[in-house]
């Protein structure tokens, strides 16, 4: 009979919880940093993911796009565990066998000299603004201290001191000051407030933006923009840093949102406006969710400002991360995810649009690829969009509201069309119990 209280503890651990055990422990002794939707999984394998008693769901948010290769890949897992049994970690205080053929790929992919591997997307939006910065002094000749970086309004690049102070979340910022100056904000999808702010200015270093602003609702911004953008950045010679973490690795329908001349065979790619960023910022998909890694690529002129010392990270570059985004990427490629995303986005968005014509609690279905959000026809603090999300959890089809009443839907980019029309069937079925 075991009587030390932390053994039965343990052995309590080890069993099978129930959701509402696994709820009361992560309350209970867990900080309140989420607020989850109550549902709590136990299992993935592709477009699905099951629960604590065995009910399936279709996955509609894909960890905010970091499983589009699918939960549990065999080919990424496969990578994961042989690269695990072999060798996990060195530092970089000593070369590992893995990260140059990573590196190597991952630049001959996106079409850059240089990549700088981190863990979590805050940490490459970090890496890049240091990047940016030290160019700026050394490079485009700025005065020590004075360099700014643009920014864009309701922009969401993590969760550090430094982000948070040029995020205008309230919650987000509230409570977390002194801030971190040297940031200017600015309206997206705004070419006059651009140019405006870079032709009264020559202290700025760089433009920070997202291709697609994800967390804020997944705003699109014009078709011109992002091009334009660019080449008022070139103009006034300053970085332009592309933030992919949730836009790249195929989700918005090619292999990036700011493809540039990247080497990807995505025949919807062609025609398409293009643009390349000075500096491009991945995260998330980059191992298919399957590990945290991170990346900041750029060609030699901007990467070779940083010199040994200037910037690291204990696990950044291990060799577990880089056969593990390898893999990922590979999968993208060879399952040609990035069409896959754009033909289903195409289909998503008809779709959800025959139903919208008639609806009055959805406004209107935007989005690119498989990037999507419905915004819900209610007031900004209203929780319908969180009670349709629980209405659809029951229904088979997790998803989650984003700021304001808008609901995100992202699914793995491995689903199928008959997939798919099923997850439509199950949305429009759901939104009909919200019709008023
Ligand atoms: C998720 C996200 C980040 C932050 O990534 P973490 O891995 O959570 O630190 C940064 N930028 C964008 C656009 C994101 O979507």
């Amino acid at each position: 009979m075991v009587k030390n209280p932390f053994i039965l503890f343990k052995m309590a651990v080890l069993k099978q919880l129930t959701s509402k055990e696994a709820i009361a422990l992560e309350n209970k002794y867990g900080a309140h940093n989420y607020h989850p939707l109550p549902v709590v999984l136990s299992r993935g394998e592709g477009v699905y993911l099951w629960d604590a008693e065995g009910k399936r769901y279709y996955d509609f948010l894909s960890a905010y796009s970091a499983v589009n290769q699918g939960h549990c890949h065999p080919k990424i897992i496969d990578a994961m565990t042989a690269q695990a049994k072999t060798l996990t970690l060195t530092s970089r205080a000593f070369y590992n066998d893995v990260l140059g053929k990573y590196e190597k790929y991952a630049t001959t992919l996106f079409g850059f000299d240089k990549l700088l591997p981190m863990n979590t997307g805050a940490e490459a939006v970090e890496t890049a603004l240091k990047i940016a910065r030290k160019w700026a002094y050394e490079v485009k000749g700025i005065k020590e201290n004075e360099a700014e970086i643009l920014v864009c309004e309701n922009n969401f690049h993590g969760r550090t001191t430094t982000i948070i102070s040029f995020s205008n979340d309230p919650v987000a910022r509230e409570n977390f000051g002194p801030y971190t100056k040297g940031f200017i904000k600015i309206e997206y999808d705004n070419l006059i407030a651009l140019e405006n702010a870079l032709k009264n200015n020559a202290n700025i270093a760089a433009f920070l933006v997202e291709p697609i602003q994800g967390e804020a609702g997944v705003y699109v911004p014009n078709d011109t923009y992002l091009i334009a953008a660019k080449a008022l950045c070139e103009t006034y010679n300053v970085l332009f840093i592309a933030d992919e973490v949730q836009t790249g690795i195929a989700r918005t329908g090619r292999l990036l949102a700011t493809c540039g001349n990247c080497s990807c065979e995505n025949k919807n790619c062609s025609g398409t406006p293009d643009v390349k960023a000075d500096i491009l910022i991945l995260g998330k998909a980059l191992s298919g969710g399957a590990y945290p890694v991170s990346a900041v690529l750029a060609n030699d002129a901007i990467m070779n400002v940083i010199k040994p010392g200037n910037h690291g990270s204990t696990f950044g570059g291990n060799p577990v991360a880089a056969a593990v985004a390898m893999a990922a990427l590979d999968v993208i490629q060879d399952e040609n995810l990035a069409e896959n995303a754009y033909v289903l986005g195409v289909l998503f968005r008809d779709e959800l649009n025959k139903y919208i014509a008639k609806s009055n609690i959805v406004k209107l279905v935007r989005g690119k690829g498989l990037l999507n959000a419905i915004v819900i026809n209610d007031a900004n603090d209203s929780d319908t969009a969180w009670n349709i999300c629980l209405a659809l959890r029951d229904n088979g089809l997790l998803a989650k509201p984003t700021h304001g009443n808008i609901i995100r839907f992202a699914p793995p980019l491995v689903m199928t069309k008959s997939q798919l029309l099923d997850c439509v069937s199950i949305i429009t079925k759901t939104l009909k119990q919200f019709e008023h």
